[in-house]
C-alpha cells in the first residue's frame, strides 16, 4: 500500500489507486455495509462504499484535511464532504470565501470547481462512528504524504478541520517536508496556527460536524475568519 502510493505520479494517477484501497479490514467492511444497507432518503441510490479521494485543484496553494468520509456522504456520493450536512456548512462558506463557485455540494457530477483549493482525509474509508483507530489512520496516512508531496510546489497553509486532522498532520512534516515536528506538539484550538519556515502554515478549525454547527459552537462567521486568514497566509486574492 505504501509502494502504490508512493508510485503514484500525479494526482490521477493517487486519486485512481487510493479508490482501490482495501488495507484496513474493519473500514472495508464498514464502507460495504453501508452502501449496501443504505438510509432509507438514499435507498434507490448505487452508492461509492469504496476509499474517498481528495477533491479540488493540483496546484492548490490552500489545503483542507479532514478526519474521514461520512458514510452517507462522501460513501455516498463519491466525493469528499458531499452530499452531508457538514459539506453544505464547509462548502457555503468556501463560496462566501471565493474559493468555491457554488454554495452547494450534492453529487459528484454537480458542476462544483474550488479555485486555489484541495480538500482531502486523514482517513480516506468511512469509519463507525466518525472514529478510525490509530491503526487504521497510521495505515493511511502513506496516502496523505502522497497527496501532500505532489500538491507541495505550490501549498501554503492547511486548515485543520478538528484534533484529529490537527494530530495527523504532524508525521507529514517529517515524511514530506522532512522536517522535525514541533516537540511538544502545539495544542490544538479553533483559530490555532503553527507556521515553520519550510512547511505550510497550520490553522486549526473546529470541524463542521452536525455537533458543531447545530450547537453554535462553530458559526458561520468562525468560518469566514479561518477562512479570510487562510487566504491571507496563502497569499490569495
Ligand atoms: S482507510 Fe485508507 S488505508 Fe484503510 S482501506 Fe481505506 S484508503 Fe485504504
Amino acid at each position: 500500500m505504501v509502494a502504490r502510493a508512493a508510485r503514484a505520479a500525479d494526482l490521477a494517477d493517487l486519486d485512481g489507486a487510493v479508490s482501490d484501497c482495501f488495507a484496513c479490514p474493519r473500514l472495508v467492511d464498514w464502507r460495504e455495509e453501508i452502501a449496501r444497507t443504505r438510509r432509507a432518503a438514499f435507498r434507490d441510490q448505487e452508492y461509492w462504499g469504496r476509499p474517498v479521494p481528495g477533491f479540488g485543484i493540483p496546484d492548490a496553494r490552500i489545503g483542507i484535511l479532514g478526519l474521514a468520509p461520512a458514510a452517507h456522504g462522501g460513501n455516498r456520493t463519491g466525493r469528499i464532504f458531499t452530499g452531508d450536512r457538514s459539506g453544505d456548512v464547509l462548502f457555503a462558506a468556501l463560496h462566501r470565501a471565493g474559493l468555491a463557485n457554488q454554495p452547494t455540494s450534492v453529487a459528484a457530477d454537480d458542476g462544483l470547481t474550488l479555485r486555489d483549493t484541495r480538500i482531502f482525509a486523514a482517513v480516506r474509508c468511512a469509519p463507525p462512528d466518525n472514529k478510525p483507530t490509530p491503526a487504521e489512520r497510521d495505515t493511511c496516512a502513506p496516502w496523505l504524504h502522497r497527496e501532500v508531496t505532489l500538491i507541495r510546489p505550490t501549498l501554503r497553509v492547511v486548515v485543520a478541520l478538528g484534533a484529529f486532522a490537527w494530530a495527523a498532520w504532524w508525521p507529514v512534516l517529517r515524511e514530506v517536508y522532512g522536517v522535525r515536528p514541533p516537540s511538544p506538539r502545539p495544542a490544538f484550538g479553533h483559530g490555532a496556527h503553527w507556521s515553520g519556515t519550510t512547511a505550510p502554515a497550520l490553522l486549526g478549525c473546529y470541524h463542521v460536524s452536525q455537533q458543531n454547527t447545530f450547537t453554535g459552537r462553530l458559526t458561520p462567521g468562525m468560518l469566514d475568519d479561518v477562512f479570510a486568514r487562510a487566504k491571507q497566509l496563502a497569499g490569495v486574492d
